[in-house]
């Protein structure tokens, strides 16, 4: 029977320093569970942002049931926390922010020296922690990033890979934003799409917004059976249930692509104006927010994306097309 991790003896046979590693971050570990079935590794990340808990409550849900039901299950699902400090104080960030430090550089150079901030450290903990689970025995390796939005928003694919992602992606629905990653460097799935994860970064909806949690249940369920790490037939109802809602949603169909990034320059004072969300149609020329140097226009009409509405961060808003490519056919 698949169960909780145990140690080596009754389990496949995994590097040693294995569960003397997974003890020593007890603390971001939010569960693993595996079976005697060789198969595929997949990791959740939840909480990169310290106060996108959804993502966490999401993961727990899904062990559960697994640990509850007596489901047919391939290979492993570990989920672990992202910023363990940032979460702990309910913020999106302590110093500086997770999810844009993953550049090949500071990877290395975190793996190597001395950490020089809080998330330095993070991201060095996070790399040994894949690095050490990475088994060869494992077929393939799946990266699912969880995340919520300061604004109203519908769910979307922030990234995915190609491969096997693409696969999910297609399950999925959700309208996938592409090339963000040309814009927001050091993104963890970029790094992590770089060293041979099927990486998908996704946005379940607002940080305040109840569905959230079970967008993000269901992406975990799907990607499990895209996988093949638990059978078609083993997703729970009320998931079925809910990912046809979701499919019915009358979201963007289409795939879309940035066209438009607004930077905020230390002391700007940014101030986006109140009520929009993500994908609104904007203008060329309407006014979307104010800083110290007056009004800021839409430079060009499209959508609106990821408009900022918290404290912290340096993307103030993006604009985004529909792309001419369909992401939802199968990518070349
Ligand atoms: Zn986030």
């Amino acid at each position: 029977l698949p169960g909780m991790s145990q140690p080596a003896e009754n389990s496949q046979p995994h590097k040693i320093d294995d569960v003397k590693w997974i003890k020593s971050i007890r603390h971001r570990l939010l569960g693993d569970y595996q079976s005697d079935t060789s198969g595929p590794l997949m990791v959740v990340v939840a909480c990169l942002h310290g106060n996108e808990i959804s993502g966490a409550d999401a993961a727990l849900r899904v062990l559960n049931v697994l640990q509850r039901e007596e489901i047919e299950f391939a290979g492993r699902l570990f989920a672990i926390l992202g910023n363990v400090p940032a979460y702990d104080a309910r913020t999106r960030l302590i110093e500086e922010d997770l999810n844009r430090i993953w550049t090949k550089d500071r990877v290395e150079k975190a793996l190597t020296s001395a950490p020089v901030s809080i998330e330095d450290e993070q991201m060095a903990e996070i790399r040994r922690t894949l690095d050490v689970i990475s088994n060869s025995e494992n077929t393939s390796r799946y990266l699912l990033d969880l995340h919520t939005t300061s604004a109203a928003s519908p769910p979307f694919i922030a990234h995915a890979g190609e491969g096997e992602s693409r696969d999910i992606v297609k399950r999925i629905g959700a309208v996938e934003v592409r090339h963000i990653t040309d814009y927001l460097s050091g993104m963890l799935v970029k790094h992590t799409s770089e060293i041979g994860w099927n990486s998908i970064a996704f946005e379940a909806g607002s940080h305040m917004q109840a569905d959230s949690v079970d967008i993000h249940e269901t992406l975990i369920w799907q990607s499990l059976a895209s996988a093949r790490m638990i059978p078609e037939k083993d997703i729970p109802v009320r998931i079925r249930l809910r990912q046809a809602e979701l499919k019915q949603l009358d979201t963007i169909q289409t795939s879309v692509e940035v066209v438009h990034h607004h930077v905020i320059e230390e002391g700007d004072q940014f101030q986006m104006r109140l009520g929009y969300c993500n994908f609104q149609n904007v203008e060329h020329g309407e006014i979307l927010a104010e800083d110290r140097h007056g009004h800021i226009h839409a430079p060009v009409s499209g959508r609106v994306f990821l408009p900022l509405y918290q404290e912290e961060g340096r993307d103030g808003f993006f604009i985004v097309q529909d792309s001419i490519n369909d992401a939802h056919d199968d990518a070349a």
